[in-house]
């Protein structure tokens, strides 16, 4: 075998072809052809065994298992890394005469390949670093009066403990990790500015939404937009949370703290509004409940349940999660279900990244675009279906019996509000925070964290504070400027349910239930699922609701 040989010969080949652009042959639609179906022949087994190790590894625990995910991963990521294959990618993308599919198959590819062109030797000290932080992070314990505490335990005492002084002492203690990992952190910063530069981009924020198809104006719009749409409802919110947790605490309402908010973060809702929706929960049978809805608008789930792993066992991950295994129907989840709200809306939401899957994608869609158009179209999806857990009117629809149906009714709708509404948020202090980051990372960057921090989530800054306070988010480090696809992903969900509203039922988007209606699954197919990769997520978009993704059906959900 020479493999170096052989795609040099092609790729000398196809750039020849790529400069004869005469009309009327079609040598570079065929060619183009060829090269795809190369890269999919030698990376699709490789991404098949890659996620059977993946399977195996988190049900299992198996070490062995890891260590195959890893080499296979290694493996693609070498495919991807091969500069002879990535040049006759971009000669063959420059050809007039190619038909959309192809296209698209090659604008994918490109991206894919353009990731991996990074200096071998930067990616190493990029990869070495950003696991030093992750490291200081999984050792990290908050030191207070000479005790260490886990991260539970601080979250435990934040939302408990009775003392201002005491969930003081244990914020700062947790924050501490910041000062622990700023230094390795901003050389990660750093190293990943300069592979950016090095593919030609500007920074790392640039080069990370280019490879995401997202312009980075058009996000930064689209949160503005978010701002404005949110910011009453978000006042009101939290004015109530606030009042109801300073009667808690024991303060007046404008002199709550971080620390009073339970969350390290405030990224989530405090419990505040005391509702034990779990207590429905506890006699309903989740799985038979999801078939039996799943079924019902037309996407039955019977053959990805039975190829599931879906309750706790030794060894196996604590999470959940759903894989396409095979692009050709292999779709599994894995879940720790337990009886009660949480697994339920977890499971609404594995199960609506399963049906958006090589499962209701046609088999004539090309393998690379067999599968979800972006990350936060199958999020979006998941969420989508996901509410439903936290609806009286859904439950008993789906013949379980509310006991205390008002309350039930009340809190639910106050915990599905204030959720949305601060991690809304949140993602704004995210967005905007890394955006600025990777453009200056010399600025007065604690001062940058807690201005937006104020400015977005309304918390108080505390007097005289001056420590690296970002640097204790730990997705800033393991998963760069990615946040803003959840929100993005939440706002798809509310754009895509009011447009299925108004499609069939032209009816209150908060009244419609999906129960029974098999022209759901009809429609979620038809717009959403069926064009896979085809699309690009904005177009998906356009093509399931007539526009593009905007803030104003979030919005509308929050209207009284
Ligand atoms: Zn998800």
């Amino acid at each position: 075998m020479q493999p170096d040989r052989r795609s040099f010969l092609i790729a000398g080949s196809a750039a020849m072809i790529a400069t004869t652009t005469e009309a009327g042959d079609n040598v570079g639609q065929e060619s183009a052809e060829k090269l795809i179906a190369e890269h999919v022949e030698k990376v699709r087994p490789l991404e098949i065994a890659a996620g059977k190790a993946w399977w195996e590894a988190n049900t299992t625990g198996r070490k062995e298992a890891y260590a195959k995910k890893e080499a296979t991963q290694n493996a693609i990521d070498a495919a991807l890394a091969d500069k002879a294959v990535f040049t006759r990618i971009k000669a063959a993308a420059t050809h007039p005469k190619l038909d959309e599919k192809t296209k698209r198959q090659l604008h994918l590819l490109n991206l894919a390949y353009l990731e991996k062109q990074v200096d071998p030797e930067l990616l190493k000290k990029m990869t070495a670093k950003s696991n030093a932080v992750e490291q200081a992070f999984n050792v990290f314990r908050a030191k207070v009066d000479g005790n260490e505490m886990s991260d539970s335990e601080v979250r435990k005492v934040l939302k408990e403990s009775t003392s201002s002084e005491q969930r003081q002492k244990v914020w700062e203690a947790s924050k501490q990790v910041g000062a622990v990992v700023e230094k390795d952190l901003l050389e990660v910063v750093s190293l990943r500015n300069e592979a950016a530069r090095q593919l030609g981009f500007k920074n790392y924020a640039a080069l990370s939404l280019h490879l995401n198809e997202q312009d980075p104006d058009a996000v930064l719009k689209l949160f503005d937009e978010l701002d404005e749409l949110t910011r009453k409802p978000y006042e009101h919110a939290k004015a109530e949370i606030d009042i109801k947790l300073a009667a808690k605490v024991g303060k007046k309402p404008a002199d709550l703290m971080p620390w009073d908010y339970q969350d390290p973060f405030f990224q989530e809702s405090p419990a505040v509004f005391d509702a034990d929706l779990d207590a429905t929960y506890r006699n309903v049978d989740t799985l038979k409940l999801c078939r039996e809805f799943y079924r019902g608008v037309g996407l039955p789930i019977d053959d990805v349940i039975a190829r599931s792993d879906l309750y706790e066992k030794a060894g196996k991950s604590p999470h959940a999660f759903c894989t396409d295994i095979d692009r050709e129907g292999d779709v599994r989840v894995l879940a720790n279900i337990k009886p009660n709200e949480y697994w339920m809306g977890t499971m609404l939401h594995e199960l609506g990244h399963a049906v958006y899957s090589s499962k209701n994608i046609p088999a004539a869609v090309p393998y690379l675009l067999r599968g979800e158009a972006h990350i936060l179209t199958t999020e979006g999806v998941a969420m989508q279906f996901q509410k439903f857990s936290k609806s009286r009117a859904w439950l008993e629809k789906m013949g379980v019996t509310v006991e205390n149906p008002k309350a039930f009714d009340e809190a639910a709708a106050k915990m599905l509000r204030n959720e949305l509404l601060i991690f809304s948020r949140w993602c704004q202090v995210m967005l905007r925070f890394e955006k600025a980051l990777y453009e200056d990372p010399k600025q007065d960057l604690n001062g940058l964290w807690w201005s937006l921090v104020e400015k977005y989530q309304g918390l108080k800054k505390p007097t005289d504070r001056n420590a690296p306070d970002y640097g204790s988010k730990i997705h800033i480090c393991s998963a760069p400027v990615y946040y803003h696809n959840y929100m993005m992903g939440q706002l798809f969900a509310s754009q895509v349910h009011h447009a299925l509203c108004k499609a069939l039922y032209n009816a209150d988007p908060k009244t419609v239930l999906y129960i029974g209606d098999p022209n759901v699954g009809k429609f979620m197919t038809e717009k959403v699922f069926a064009p896979g990769r085809s699309l690009p997520w904005n177009d998906l978009l356009k093509h399931a609701t007539g526009e593009g993704l905007s803030a104003k059906a979030f919005a509308k959900d929050f209207q009284s």
